[in-house]
C-alpha cells in the first residue's frame, strides 16, 4: 500500500518487539493522535490543579504524559486496514488532512477489493466454461496521495486509542468536564481530586485547538507578556470560565512546540518568496539588555529583508574565523534550504568583520563582499554633524548659553525627585496631565530640539511653581538637600528660571 509506511511513521506507533496477544502476525500499536490528545488533556488538567493549589508537584511534561498514557492504554493489533478505518471514521483527534488521506486510502482499498472480486467471479465463470483464467494485476493504479508533512513533535508523539478498562477514556472522563482540574487517580497515582467541575462542554476539534494555541502564542508575544502568564491561576481561571472548551497550554508548550510550529510556518512562507531569486546576505552583532552577545543574519532578496538566524555567541571568541564559520553555515542554509542564489555578503567595518570578508571571498570567490554602506555613512554623518554642531556652538556663544541653561534646569529637576514631584503637581493643576523633562542624548540629533520644546511646553507650570513658592523659595532650594553646595546649585537653577529673558530666548 503506498501510504502504509506513512501510517506507521506518523499516525500510528507500532511496537516491533511486542506481538499483539501472542498473535503470530500483528504487533502492538496505538493511535498517535488519541495518545497525544489524552496527554495534553492531562497536562492542562495538571496545570489547572497546580494553579488551584490542588497539586503540589510540578505538572509533568507532555512527553512524559504521552509515555504514561501509552503504557496505561491497551494496544490494538497492527492491522493496516483497521487503523485507516480508525483514522477515517472513529478518531476524534485526527487532523482533517489526515482524516481525508485515510478516507482516500480506504476508497483505494475498496476499489482494489471490488476489482479482485470481479476477477475471481469471472475466473469462476470461465473455469466453469473451460476458458483461460484472467490474471489480476498485482496492484491497482494508485490515486495520487498527498504527502503528510507533520511537525517534529507530531512525528515523535506516541500512540493509542483503546484505553484500558481500568482507565477512563478521553471522551468519557476528561472531555465532558472540560478543563476541570480533575486528574484521574489512575494516571498519576495520587488520590482523585474532587474539585470544582465545570459544566459539560463540546470539545474543540484538533484544528481549532491548534489555531487557538497558535493565536495565543502570537498574542503573548505581541503584548510582550511573559510565557509564565498562561500558568497564572487567574489566567487559567479566566479562560476556564469564558472558553471552557479551549485546552490551555502551559508555558513549556507555548514557548516550545507551538512557537516552533509558528516559526516553521514563517520559514515556509519565506521559502515561497525567496526561492530561486538572487540575494545578499548580511550579519551584524550587538548586545541585548541582558548583555548577551548576539549575531543576527539576514538575506535581502529583491529589496525585502528576511531574517535567517539570531545566534548567542557570548561564550565564543570574537574572531574572524569564528564569524566565518557562522557565515558559511548561514550561506549553506540560504542556498540549500531556502534555495536563494547568494551573490554577496555584507558586514560592518569592524576589524574581525573585514578579515572575515577577506577569508570568505578566498573560500567563495564568486561572492561579492562589501562593507555596510549605512554604517560608513552613519559614521561619516556623525562626524559631520558633530563638526557642524561644534561649529554652531563655537560661533554662537549665546546659543550655547541658552542650551546649557536649559540642560541645567532639566538635569536638576530630573535628579531631585522632590522638586520633580512639585513640578508634576504644578503641571496637574495647570494642564491636568504631566509631561516628562527630556534630557538630550548626544547621538540623537533631534533630542536637543525635543528637550527645549518640552521645556517651553512646561513654561506655565514652572512659572506656577515659582509663584506658589512665592517669597519662600527655601521649599524648592532644600529639595536638593541642606548642604551648602546643594543649596547653591539649587539657587543657580532657580535663578535661571527667574531670569526675565530665559523663556523668551528658549522660544526664539
Ligand atoms: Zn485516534
Amino acid at each position: 500500500m503506498v501510504n502504509e509506511s506513512q501510517l506507521w511513521k506518523t499516525h500510528v506507533t507500532k511496537d516491533d518487539n511486542k506481538r499483539y496477544k501472542n498473535n503470530g502476525t500483528h504487533k502492538e500499536s496505538w493511535c498517535n493522535y488519541c495518545i497525544r490528545h489524552e496527554a495534553r488533556q492531562l497536562r492542562s488538567a495538571q496545570l489547572d490543579a497546580v494553579s488551584m493549589g490542588a497539586r503540589t508537584d510540578e505538572a509533568e511534561s507532555e512527553a512524559v504524559l504521552e509515555k504514561r498514557v501509552r503504557d496505561n492504554t491497551n494496544p490494538r493489533p497492527s492491522k493496516v486496514k483497521e487503523w485507516w478505518e480508525h483514522l477515517a471514521k472513529k478518531c476524534a483527534h485526527v487532523p482533517d488532512h489526515v482524516k481525508e488521506e485515510a478516507q482516500r486510502e480506504l476508497e483505494m482499498r475498496r476499489q482494489k477489493e471490488d476489482h479482485n472480486r470481479r476477477v475471481r467471479d469471472a475466473n469462476k465463470e470461465n473455469s466453469a466454461q473451460s476458458l483461460p483464467a484472467i490474471v489480476a494485476p498485482s496492484s491497482v493504479p494508485a490515486t495520487p496521495s498527498r504527502t503528510i508533512i507533520l511537525s517534529r513533535t507530531e512525528s515523535l508523539a506516541s500512540v493509542n486509542s483503546t484505553i484500558s478498562p481500568n482507565h477512563s477514556t478521553p471522551e468519557s472522563s476528561l472531555s465532558p468536564h472540560g478543563r476541570s482540574g480533575l486528574i484521574p487517580s489512575s494516571m498519576d497515582g495520587s488520590p482523585p481530586y474532587y474539585g470544582e467541575i465545570f459544566s459539560q462542554t463540546q470539545p474543540w476539534s484538533e484544528a481549532r485547538q491548534a489555531e487557538f494555541a497558535a493565536d495565543l502564542c502570537r498574542l503573548v508575544i505581541v503584548c510582550n507578556m511573559a510565557w509564565l502568564a498562561v500558568e497564572m491561576p487567574y489566567w487559567r481561571a479566566f479562560f476556564a470560565k469564558w472558553l471552557p472548551s479551549a485546552l490551555m497550554p502551559g508555558r513549556q508548550e507555548l514557548s516550545g512546540r507551538v512557537l516552533n510550529e509558528e516559526a516553521d510556518k514563517v520559514v515556509a512562507e519565506m521559502k515561497v518568496k525567496v526561492e530561486g531569486r538572487y540575494g545578499t546576505g548580511q550579519c551584524d552583532g550587538w548586545k541585548n539588555v541582558s548583555k548577551t552577545s548576539i549575531i543576527g543574519t539576514m538575506v535581502n532578496v529583491e529589496y525585502t529583508p528576511h531574517i535567517l538566524h539570531v545566534d548567542n555567541v557570548t561564550d565564543k571568541p570574537k574572531t574572524a574565523v569564528e564569524l566565518l564559520k557562522l557565515v558559511e553555515r548561514e550561506i549553506r542554509y540560504a542556498v540549500e534550504v531556502l534555495k536563494v542564489v547568494i551573490v554577496a555578503w555584507c558586514t560592518d567595518a569592524s576589524g574581525e568583520s573585514a578579515k572575515m570578508r577577506r577569508l570568505l571571498v578566498r573560500k567563495m570567490p564568486h561572492l561579492v563582499v562589501v562593507d555596510c554602506w549605512a554604517h560608513q555613512k552613519i559614521n561619516l554623518f556623525c562626524v559631520k554633524i558633530n563638526l557642524i554642531v561644534g561649529d554652531i556652538f563655537k560661533i554662537t556663544h549665546r546659543f550655547v548659553e541658552i542650551i546649557n541653561n536649559a540642560l541645567e534646569v532639566v538635569k536638576w529637576f530630573n535628579n531631585h525627585s522632590r522638586a520633580l514631584g512639585l513640578l508634576r503637581d504644578a503641571q496637574m493643576a495647570k494642564f491636568g496631565l504631566t509631561l516628562t523633562l527630556i534630557l538630550p542624548v548626544l547621538t540623537r540629533w533631534t533630542s536637543h530640539y525635543l528637550s527645549v520644546t518640552r521645556l517651553v511646553k512646561l513654561e506655565l507650570a514652572f512659572k506656577q511653581l515659582l509663584l506658589d513658592a512665592g517669597e519662600n523659595l527655601e521649599v524648592l532650594i532644600v529639595c536638593a538637600g541642606t548642604k551648602a553646595d546643594a543649596k547653591r546649585k539649587a539657587k543657580e537653577v532657580l535663578d535661571i528660571l527667574e531670569r526675565p529673558d530665559f523663556w523668551p530666548d528658549l522660544r526664539s
